[in-house]
């Protein structure tokens, strides 16, 4: 039987200076099974620093454009030397960076350059820690197009990782077949954690990160929420769509095809136990079935009436053969008895409005077509919530109380998420009275 192996991610904020590295020491080693360690590029130090990936990419774009990129260049050398000196390291920064110049210098390559975060990081985290370190650039398949290669990522990855006892990984790229680097999207460390859990069938994939897990709703917004202790996969991947930011969600896709539970930690608080993401809750784990509220601004409502839309004639899927001709992502769409509604981001929309309205007045001779801008659509997200609980009467009677405007209303069948489109102005005061009643609703 394979011995128990934990993959442990630290975030930008977790590496930002030498006092964070080594709280990520004592965390390693107070657990023999943390044997893969995945690092993304140090974060911010205050609010208004800079992320060392985002300097990184200003040297690439001076570099394109021909101009100096020394500035920046000098203040990425400063945040590592600080780590280097504060860890009381050898590490031949100078000599790194300077094949970082000639590269901006010589062939600016945007992946490249924005990758070398990550793989500083990874090379100092595994000097201090007494690790190997490993490139992903050897283990992270990415196919011509960009694309990551899944299957030959968690072979090659396997077999690199599981010869070595520990192992410190750089997150955020990999390479293709011509051995060009190639990153994920921004966040995308979080993916390489994931990818090196499933590679090593990791009994625990831990993310740690500057909170103590996922909160009930937006700490912005409603004060000192709770944190969840457990959610399901699902239910995390719902509430990082809809705006909470703690993990990258293409991350929770691959953990949950493997069913590798994933803990969220604080690493200034590794005594908090964090969130636990799941497919099954421990028995005897009692939850609200509300387990959080999410919610996004800056939503469009499109609502096209015709006389019985249902009725078979392919009017809704002539609608959506619109949206997908113009390649226009919707975030739903509702059909009724004598109208179709749509929510739209109106970031998205306000571009290509008015073509599309004389697009869909042309083809499908509505009876008529409204647009409804400024609204938000929240997201009430409870794994059991709606089928237990009187949850959703609830919610909207609460809505109604604060005389909140319920704009659009969608459950769905699959009861995972209660969608209610509210102005965006009460946007607030909505998340605060859904938030309000959550420890009030039982099973
Ligand atoms: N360093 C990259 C970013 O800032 C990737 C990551 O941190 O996950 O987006």
């Amino acid at each position: 039987m394979q011995e128990r192996i934990v993959v442990a991610k630290f975030g930008g904020t977790s590496v930002a200076d030498a006092g964070q590295f080594r709280k990520i020491r004592a965390i390693v080693q107070s657990d023999p099974e943390r044997r893969y360690i995945v690092v993304s590029a140090p974060g911010k130090r205050f609010s208004d620093d800079r992320k060392v990936t985002d300097l990184l990419l200003d040297c690439y774009e001076k570099a394109a454009a021909g101009a100096s990129f020394e500035d920046e260049l000098a203040q990425i050398r400063a945040r590592y030397q600080a780590i280097i000196d504060g860890l009381g390291l050898q590490f031949p920064l100078d000599q790194e960076l300077e094949t970082l110049a000639q590269s901006l210098k010589n062939e600016p390559a945007r992946d490249y350059c924005a990758s070398r975060g990550e793989y500083l990081t990874a090379k100092i985290m595994a000097d201090y820690l007494g690790f190997t370190f490993v490139d992903p650039a050897w283990c992270v398949c990415f196919d011509e197009d960009g694309q990551l290669n899944a299957e030959m990522t968690a072979r090659t990855m396997r077999a690199s990782l599981l010869p070595l006892k520990y192992a410190v990984i750089a997150g955020f790229y990999g390479a293709d077949m011509k051995g060009q680097i190639r990153t994920f999207e921004r966040g995308g460390s979080d993916i390489t954690g994931s990818l090196a859990a499933c590679a090593v069938n990791a009994a625990l994939y831990e993310n740690w990160t500057d909170v103590s897990g996922l909160y009930a709703a937006d700490p912005r917004i409603v004060k000192d929420p709770e944190t969840v202790a457990y959610m399901s996969y699902r239910e995390l991947r719902t509430l990082s769509y809809m705006g909470a930011s703690v993990l990258h969600s293409d991350a929770v896709l691959s953990a949950s095809e493997m069913e590798i539970p994933i803990n969220i930690r604080n690493t200034n608080r590794p005594e908090d136990a964090g969130t636990m993401v799941v497919r099954h809750l421990p028995p005897k784990v009692v939850k609200s079935p509300v387990t959080g509220v999410s919610g996004r601004r800056g939503m469009s409502v499109i609502q096209i009436e015709k006389v019985m839309v249902s009725d078979g004639s392919g009017f809704s899927a002539k609608v959506l053969d619109i949206l997908k001709e113009r390649q226009l992502p919707f975030e739903y769409c509702l059909t009724g008895i004598d109208a179709i509604t749509l929510v739209i981001r109106s970031g998205l929309l306000d571009s290509c409005k008015e073509d599309l309205l004389v697009e869909i007045q042309a083809t499908l001779h509505p009876d008529f077509v409204s647009v409804r801008d400024h609204l938000s659509l929240i997201a009430v997200t409870g794994e059991k919530g709606t089928e237990s609980s009187d949850a959703n009467v609830r919610v909207l009677e609460r809505l109604t109380d604060e005389g909140i405007e319920i704009s659009t209303i969608n459950q769905g069948a699959g009861k995972l998420n209660l969608l209610v489109g509210v102005p965006e102005e009460r946007y607030e005061d909505a998340i605060k009275a859904i938030y309000g009643i959550r420890s009030e609703i039982t099973h």
